[in-house]
C-alpha cells in the first residue's frame, strides 16, 4: 500500500545556492554580461551564447537600451561588402558611467578613470612615503587622488558612480574592512564606509593581488581562462586565483594568503609576526635583510629598498656570488609556493606579475626545474608561466574593474525595474 511521503521529509537534494547569487543571476545581468564581454554582439548570437529564446533577448535588450546601458551599433556583416542594410549589434553604451580604479601601496599610489566599456579615460601615479597612516589620513590620501585623475578626464567627483580601491593586507571585500595593512596604523578599519561617507560615491575595496588577478580576468590574458593564478612579488608577496571565472576570496573574504603559507617550521620571521612564510624568503624585504646581512651592507637610514634591491641585482648580474646565491636562494623557495599552488589548483596558468619584475634570477630556468621536481609527476608538462611587467597601472585597472562589477551588479540585480541611469 503506497502513502505519501510527510512533508517533513521532503528536504530535497543536490546543493542549496541561493536565489541572485554568483551562479544564479538575473537573464539581464547575464544578457549584459554577455554584450560588454564581447564587445559587439548580435541579438541572435547572445541567445545562442546563453542557451534562451531570441524574444526573450529582445525584450531584455530593449529594457537595457531604455535604461541607456547598452546601445545598438551598425556593424558590417563579415564578407559584405557595404551594401544593403546594416547589420545591428550591441555594445555597452561607454559614457552611461564612469568610475576610478586606485591603488595605495607602500611606495606609490596609482589611479585610473575607466567609462562604462572599460576604456582608460586619464591615468595619474604619484609616489609616497612608506609610512603607516590613520584611517582619516587614508581617506584623505583616496579623496585627493581621485579628485586628481577625475581631473585629469575632465571631470569632477559628481561624473563618476563608483571607486574602487586596492590596498595591501588582509581586506574583507564583502563588509568593507580592512583588517591588517601596512598602510594603515590601525586593525579592523571599516575604510570602504569611511570613505563612501567622505567621497560621497561608493567605494568598494580589495587586496591588491585580487586586483591583479581582476585586471588579468577583465582585460588580460585570463579573459578566455576559467581557472588561473596570479603571483604578485613586490613588498609583500601575494595570491589571485580566479576559479570559474571568478576571484575566489574564500567563505570569510580573506583566503589565498600565498605569502604566509609556511615553507620552514620555526624559519625567518615575517612581517605578519608569524615564522617560516614564504614571504619572509621571497619578498623585497627578505632579499634587503639577505643583502645587509650577507654583504655586510649597512642598510642607511633615507636608502630606499629599491635602490638597495637594484644595487643587489647589479651585483649579481656582474659575477658577485654571494648575490647570485640570494636571489637563487629565494628562487627555489619561490619553486616551493608555486608548486604548492599548481598541486593544489591545477590552474591553466600562472602569471607571475608586480610593478618591478626585473629582478630575473627569481625567474630563471633553474626556478622552474626545481618547480618540476615538486610538481606531481603526472606525464604531463608545467602549467604555462608568464611573467607579466605591466606597470603600476595593472593594480588601478583591477580596481577600476572590480567599480566596474559593483556598479553593473548594482544595476542589474535590483528585483524590480532596471534603475534608470542619467
Ligand atoms: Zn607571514
Amino acid at each position: 500500500m503506497k502513502r505519501p511521503t510527510p512533508a517533513s521529509q521532503k528536504t530535497g537534494c543536490g546543493p542549496l545556492i541561493p536565489p541572485l547569487s554568483d551562479t544564479l543571476r538575473p537573464l539581464r545581468q547575464q544578457v549584459f554580461e554577455r554584450v560588454r564581454a564581447a564587445g559587439l554582439i548580435a541579438r541572435v548570437q547572445v541567445a545562442k551564447d546563453l542557451g534562451v529564446s531570441p524574444a526573450s533577448v529582445t525584450t531584455i535588450t530593449s529594457e537595457l537600451i531604455e535604461a541607456g546601458l547598452i546601445e545598438e551599433v551598425a556593424a558590417t556583416r563579415e564578407g559584405e561588402t557595404g551594401r544593403g542594410r546594416p547589420a545591428v549589434a550591441l555594445g555597452v553604451r561607454a559614457a552611461a558611467h564612469h568610475v576610478v580604479g586606485l591603488k595605495v601601496s607602500d611606495r606609490d599610489i596609482s589611479a585610473v578613470v575607466v567609462d562604462f566599456g572599460g576604456t582608460i579615460l586619464a591615468r595619474h601615479h604619484e609616489e609616497r612615503r612608506p609610512v603607516a597612516l590613520s584611517p582619516a589620513e587614508v581617506v584623505s590620501v583616496i579623496e585627493t587622488l581621485v579628485d586628481r585623475v577625475a581631473a585629469k578626464a575632465g571631470m569632477t567627483r559628481g561624473d563618476l558612480s563608483a571607486v574602487g580601491v586596492g590596498l595591501p593586507g588582509y581586506i574583507d571585500t564583502a563588509s568593507g574592512q580592512v583588517l591588517w595593512s601596512s598602510i594603515l596604523a590601525e586593525r579592523a578599519v571599516p575604510l570602504a564606509a569611511l570613505a563612501t561617507a567622505r567621497l560621497g560615491l561608493p567605494v568598494q575595496i580589495d587586496n591588491d593581488a585580487n586586483l591583479c588577478a581582476m585586471a588579468e580576468l577583465w582585460f588580460g590574458a585570463g579573459r578566455g581562462l576559467s581557472d588561473f593564478a596570479v603571483v604578485t612579488i613586490e613588498h609583500g608577496l601575494g595570491l589571485g586565483m580566479v576559479l570559474n571565472h571568478r576571484i575566489y576570496r574564500g567563505a570569510r573574504g580573506i583566503g589565498m594568503e600565498l605569502g604566509h603559507t609556511k615553507v620552514q617550521l620555526d624559519g625567518a620571521l615575517c612581517r605578519c609576526g608569524q615564522r617560516g612564510c614564504l614571504e619572509a624568503y621571497v619578498a623585497d624585504y627578505a632579499l634587503a635583510r639577505e643583502a645587509t646581512t650577507a654583504l655586510n651592507w649597512t642598510h642607511r637610514d633615507g636608502q630606499s629598498m629599491i635602490v638597495l634591491l637594484e644595487s643587489l641585482y647589479d651585483h649579481a648580474k656582474a659575477g658577485n656570488q654571494s648575490a647570485r646565491s640570494i636571489f637563487r636562494r629565494a628562487g627555489r623557495y619561490l619553486a616551493v609556493g608555486l608548486a604548492n599552488v599548481v598541486n593544489l589548483f591545477d590552474p591553466a596558468l600562472i602569471i607571475l606579475a608586480g610593478a618591478r619584475l626585473r629582478f630575473d634570477y627569481l625567474y630563471a630556468a633553474e626556478t622552474l626545474a626545481e618547480m618540476q621536481a615538486l610538481v606531481l609527476d603526472t606525464g604531463r608538462p608545467l602549467p604555462a608561466i608568464e611573467t607579466h611587467a605591466w606597470g603600476e597601472m595593472l593594480w588601478a585597472q583591477g580596481a577600476a574593474a572590480l567599480a566596474l562589477s559593483a556598479v553593473s551588479e548594482g544595476l542589474l540585480t535590483q528585483p524590480r525595474e532596471i534603475a534608470a541611469t542619467a
